[in-house]
């Protein structure tokens, strides 16, 4: 009568709705004295399955020290934490089988995903599971309001942010019921001499790419996270709409990586908001409303499963492109040598930390997308390959929304002028010289990164911005 819950990118024991009801129905049947009635957790290492979904090093180093994280406060609930080894997807259902069996499991529990990836893997798993006589409970934990609760009057999902802001702002206000609590630890260890597994904090990642994952920026494990989530709200969060798109400064939250590996959920993050914001309009600040674009992109993925096969959500306006395809353009763009400041910049961060500023990936995405008028694939592969925060939905998303094939309501002819947002959003220049240093010295301060300046030891610049512009435009019409 064991239950077993899966854990995947929801590595947390408060607010999971997986893991509180698999609790819950174990304290039930304990108290009526149902035998084995306890609860087994498991997750997977999945190397070749990393790869294939263009997993970074850093988020798969983080992933691996947050479930480690896990296992401690699992132990604290009575719950052993048990790791299983596969390759990928294809295996993974009847070795989740295998270790149910070994612990006589009536009932499995986990929350779903939305990328079609994990939706097939999922369905997989579920349907034998079912054929085996057992129980399969899935919850809707990755998103506040579950993937097509948010429609409009014909019942149809929304295409664009802001009619669907609304609507999920009212359905919040008349459903929400703020974060689950951690369960209640059970009596006892399930099967009595069921152990926790040693979690490898050294293997599966190898062919991963990107940089190492930093413990000081991104210490693992829910306290961090949640200790992190509190000094931004009484700190930062008064100022959010004002800093968060300088580059230089601790505008945003940098809570990102631990939304993306579900060590925190968007509902805690609303709730700190509530509870330690003196900002009476709090549930209308700028802040929520990027929460809300998260779970915008989840909705939109959810209901249009085409988006996870790399399918423009507006593919009459791709249709109109010709991508290039320019190898060297691409590969300058990678490297951070476009000799562009702002977009080199960028670059840097990523390939230094694995996470770049949202500003800043606005302008190199528009940067390959518009003016080397690279495939957005690419560069939302690149980007997963890299990023710390890599999530398939929001980064879909914003790539899209760059090269103006996604869910977006603004004319097509957006095209970011780097120089133009060095302006605005750096003029002290101070995020490009910290990530262009140690050529910052040689960076005269009137040059504001302009493409064409003769500065030296930076590379020239891949394009003639005016030029591209133009035939970009042109073909966009
Ligand atoms: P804050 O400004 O503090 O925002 C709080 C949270 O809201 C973020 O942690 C994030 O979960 C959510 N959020 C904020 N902005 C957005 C947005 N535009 N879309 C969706 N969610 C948002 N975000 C990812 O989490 N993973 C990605 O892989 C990703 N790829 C992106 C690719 C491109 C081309 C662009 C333009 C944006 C991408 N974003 C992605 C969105 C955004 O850049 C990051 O969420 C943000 O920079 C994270 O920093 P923060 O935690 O300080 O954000």
């Amino acid at each position: 009568n064991t239950k077993l819950v899966w854990f995947r990118n929801d590595l947390r024991v408060r607010d999971n709705q997986a893991l509180y009801s698999a609790c819950e129905r174990a304290a039930q049947m304990a108290t009526s004295n149902a035998a084995g009635s306890g609860v087994v957790a498991v997750v997977a290492i999945t190397p070749e399955q990393w790869v294939l979904q263009d997993e970074s090093k850093s988020r798969v180093q983080f992933w691996l020290a947050n479930v480690n994280a896990l296992k401690a406060a699992l132990a604290g609930l009575n719950i052993p934490l048990k790791i299983i080894h596969t390759a990928n997807n294809e295996t993974l259902p009847q070795q989740l089988l295998t270790l149910a069996n070994r612990y006589k499991v009536s009932e499995l529990y986990f929350n779903n995903e939305v990328p079609e990836y994990e939706q097939t893997r999922d369905a997989a798993v579920q349907q034998l599971f079912l054929a085996q006589g057992m129980g399969c409970h899935r919850f809707e934990s990755d998103v506040v309001l579950p993937i097509g609760s948010v429609l409009n009057q014909q019942g149809l999902p929304y295409k664009v942010f802001t009619p669907f802001s609304k609507a999920w702002r009212q359905r919040f206000t008349q459903s929400e019921q703020g974060p689950l609590p951690a369960p209640q630890p059970l009596m006892s260890n399930p099967c009595g001499d069921v152990e926790s597994d040693i979690i490898p904090t050294d293997i599966g990642y190898s062919l991963c790419l990107g940089a190492d994952w930093n413990p000081a920026l991104w210490p693992a494990g829910a306290d961090n996270a949640h200790e992190q989530l509190q000094r931004f709200v009484g700190e930062h969060f008064p100022d959010y709409s004002q800093l968060r798109d300088i580059p230089s400064q601790p505008g945003t939250s940098s809570l990102s990586p631990y939304l993306t590996v579900g060590v925190l959920t968007t509902r805690q993050c609303i709730a700190a908001v509530q509870a330690y914001s003196d900002d009476p309009e709090w549930f209308y600040s700028q802040w929520v409303t990027e929460l809300i674009w998260r779970e915008f992109y989840r909705h939109l993925l959810g209901l249009f499963p085409e988006m996870s096969r790399f399918q423009p959500f507006k593919p009459e306006i791709e249709a109109k492109i010709s991508w290039q395809y320019d190898k060297a353009k691409f590969e300058a763009w990678c490297r951070g040598e476009t000799g562009f400041d702002i977009v080199d910049a960028g670059m840097k961060q990523l390939l230094e930390t694995g996470w770049m500023h949202n500003r800043v990936r606005m302008v190199v995405a528009s940067f390959l997308t518009k003016l080397l008028r690279q495939d957005w694939r690419l560069g939302a592969r690149f980007f997963m390959q890299h990023l710390i925060d890599g999530d398939f939905a929001s980064n879909l998303g914003g790539w899209q929304w760059s090269a103006s094939v996604g869910a977006d309501a603004a004319p097509y002819f957006r095209i970011f002028n780097p120089t133009r947002q060095t302006d605005r959003f750096d003029p002290k220049k101070r995020y490009i010289e910290r990530w262009l240093s140690p050529h910052a010295e040689l960076l005269s301060t009137d040059l504001l990164g302009e493409p064409t300046a003769p500065v030296l030891s930076r590379p020239q610049p891949v394009i003639d911005y005016a030029l591209e512009r133009r035939r970009s435009i042109d073909e966009y019409q």
